[in-house]
């Protein structure tokens, strides 16, 4: 389709001067999808240039509301989240330079909020409505969160002793300190969720699913991903689990969740980590911190294929942590007490790439050797549990639970979100499933939705940033000097960017959610703007089109004089300076800072 060059106005709603426009048009709707890449790429769609603004004008309590109202946990998030929207970042865009820091933004706003900083939700009237959930990790508490708001009373069913799945249990405290954690759950679950600790549901638990599906409105499955998976290993030891025979191996995941219940766990000298997410991460700097003198984490592909952020393996190396690459282990190696003595490798070459932007690994044949070791921790990923299922759940072929597009499972009231559903993601992907479902449980408990998703169109009287602050670099997070890690387990690494270095992070975002328009009526086609033009963000177009869908626009440069229809800003390239809006002699560019809100349907 294309659309009318009388003014550059891609949508359906073009705001006068000072009025605030809420437009449901698809193209209003998919300029926001298309221009802001932080938030398009965050799974819970967190309106990041709002929060970055906020802490830019000092307002850090209204940075950690606008993060609560879509990620729920922004003290935690601001410490581990996985942090796609940084990779999207257009800051981060070839010849723009450094994504802006938004991660440690994020952990600014809940740091620098003031002590009386007040929590505001929108409320809504008691339901009536009874709904239980199981599991208290990041998904559960998300949705938790969100049914309470919507005015249902909620129980969430834990089996441990303290809420917070992987966050408590898999995190380890010097990455999320333990006092943050639980402020943030408060807060999460502080409208009157009824949480039920050391509170296993399911088979042999004495509170089985099917009561709680008798005696609740609906129930939602939040239980998380939490098997180990075992090493597949060949040879003499092709089909066993090298765990059950020796003392000295053990799989990640259960080594850290005992660890974090208060147990008292040891390793050896030499320890050896093969995997190569977070979970393998952890073990290993946690070895580092309970006394081994050498740790390396063996990894089948390469150190820049491992999932976690760049940050994180930074620290680690500067903790003394190596990491080898290209190895698949085929065997361990055991002495004649039973004890480990090594772990056999087989040598890898990359292959092509796999799904999600992994590579192959080829073993090549006859290159094994072995690397002395004498403490083994399996951190290669986890499965579903579903042992615990005493109603008849259907499972798709990999036994994880199959939901439909209404987030039901195929048992009628039955619900399902977070890793359980999804397999091991991330806690930003678990509560953006948790919220998701949710909205989706209250749908079917009221019998209609209730909230919906519009363009919020706020005019915006002058440019809000500065050229010059493109050129600040990016802040570094400071972190705890070396020698004073491994002395304590707990010490936080990282210790936030205070309020100087958040200000000057906070000033390098550009913004994206501003709109910068030209008024094509009153342009006068002098060119003044283009030519302060910083990149080629300003163009001659002889038509552009959008899908009606609002995905896509696309400019028809002119190449002639005669073929000119329009002068149009071209938003994917616009870094937000504001150098026109202050060139052009006719003022006949405007901006609105273009946002989704919520509203009550
Ligand atoms: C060691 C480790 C480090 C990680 N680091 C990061 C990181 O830095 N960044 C990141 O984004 N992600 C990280 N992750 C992944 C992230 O923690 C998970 O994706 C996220 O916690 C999943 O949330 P969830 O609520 O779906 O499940 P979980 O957090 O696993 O919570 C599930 C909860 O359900 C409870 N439960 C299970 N069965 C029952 C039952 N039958 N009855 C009652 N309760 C039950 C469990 O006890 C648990 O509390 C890490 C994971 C691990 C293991
Ligand atoms: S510059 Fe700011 S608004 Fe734009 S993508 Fe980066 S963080 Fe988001
Ligand atoms: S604000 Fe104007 S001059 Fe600056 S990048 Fe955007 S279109 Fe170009
Ligand atoms: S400076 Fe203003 S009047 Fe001149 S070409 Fe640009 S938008 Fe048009």
């Amino acid at each position: 389709m294309s659309v009318a060059l009388e003014r550059q106005h891609a949508g359906g709603v073009q705001p006068a001067t000072s009025e605030v426009v809420y437009s449901e048009d698809a193209r209003d709707v998919g300029w926001v999808a298309r221009n802001i890449p932080c938030q398009h790429a965050c799974p819970a769609s967190t309106d990041v240039p709002a929060y970055i603004r906020a802490i830019a004008e000092g307002r850090h309590g209204d940075a950690y509301e606008i993060n609560r109202e879509a990620n729920v946990l922004p003290g935690v998030l601001g410490r581990i989240c996985s942090r796609p929207c940084e990779a999207a970042c257009r800051h981060g865009w070839p010849g723009n330079g450094e994504s802006v820091g938004i991660c440690n933004l994020k952990r600014s706003a809940a740091d620098l909020k003031q002590a009386g900083h007040r929590i505001t939700e929108r409320l809504y009237g008691p339901t009536g409505k009874r709904v239980a959930i199981v599991g208290a990790g990041p998904a559960g508490v998300a949705a938790a969160h969100d049914l309470s708001m919507l005015g249902h009373e909620v129980s969430l069913f834990e089996r441990e002793s303290q809420p917070g799945g992987m966050l408590r249990y898999g995190i380890p405290d010097f990455r999320l300190p333990r006092d943050i954690l639980q402020v943030e759950l408060r807060n999460a679950l502080r409208l009157g969720v009824l949480l039920y600790l050391d509170h296993a549901v399911g088979k042999g638990s004495g509170r089985p699913l099917a009561d709680l599906l008798r005696d609740y409105d609906a129930v939602l499955l939040a239980a998380g991903c939490m098997a180990p998976l075992p090493l597949p290993l060949q040879g003499e030891w092709k089909g066993r689990d090298p765990a059950d025979v020796c003392p000295d191996v053990e799989h990640g995941l259960p080594f850290l969740m005992a660890l974090h219940r208060g147990d008292t766990k040891t390793v050896r000298r030499r320890v050896a980590v093969v995997g190569a997410g977070f979970t393998a991460l952890d073990c290993a700097r946690v070895a580092a911190r309970l006394g081994a003198q050498e740790v390396i984490i063996h990894i089948r592909t390469a150190e820049e294929y491992i999932p976690v952020t760049k940050e994180e393996i930074f620290e680690a190396k500067r903790e003394g942590i190596r990491i080898r690459g290209l190895r698949t282990p085929v065997g361990i190696e055991l002495d004649a007490g039973g004890r480990l003595t090594g772990v056999r490798f087989v040598q890898n070459r990359l292959g092509g790439w796999r799904e999600g932007g992994r590579r192959v690994a080829i073993p090549i044949a006859g290159s094994e050797f072995v690397e002395p070791c004498d403490t083994l921790l399996i951190a290669i990923g986890q499965k579903t549990v579903n042992d615990f299922l005493d109603v008849a759940v259907e499972l798709d072929r990999w036994q994880n639970v199959r939901i439909g597009a209404d987030g039901m499972t195929s048992v009628p009231g039955l619900f399902a979100a977070g890793d359980y559903v999804t397999g091991p993601a991330t806690v930003i992907e678990a509560i953006a499933r948790g919220r998701e479902s949710a909205t989706k449980l209250d749908a079917w408990l009221m019998g209609r939705p209730r909230r919906k998703r519009v363009v919020k169109i706020v005019p915006v009287a002058q440019p809000l940033r500065e050229r010059q602050f493109d050129f600040i670099a990016r802040q570094e997070m400071p972190t705890a000097a070396l020698a004073e890690r491994n002395q304590s387990r707990t010490l936080e690494v990282e210790l936030g960017l205070g309020a100087a270095g958040s200000a000057a992070e906070a000033r390098r975002c550009y913004l994206c959610n501003l709109r910068y328009q030209i008024d094509v009526d009153r342009c006068i086609y002098c060119r003044a703007c283009m030519d302060v033009a910083p990149r080629a963000c300003i163009k001659l177009v002889s038509g552009v089109d959008v899908a009606a869908d609002g995905s896509t626009e696309t400019l028809r440069e002119a190449k002639e004089w005669n073929q000119v229809g329009a002068i149009w800003i071209d938003n994917n390239e616009c870094i937000r300076c504001g150098a026109c809006f202050k060139a052009c002699p006719v003022q006949c560019i405007s901006i609105t800072r273009n946002e989704f809100a919520e509203v009550d349907l």
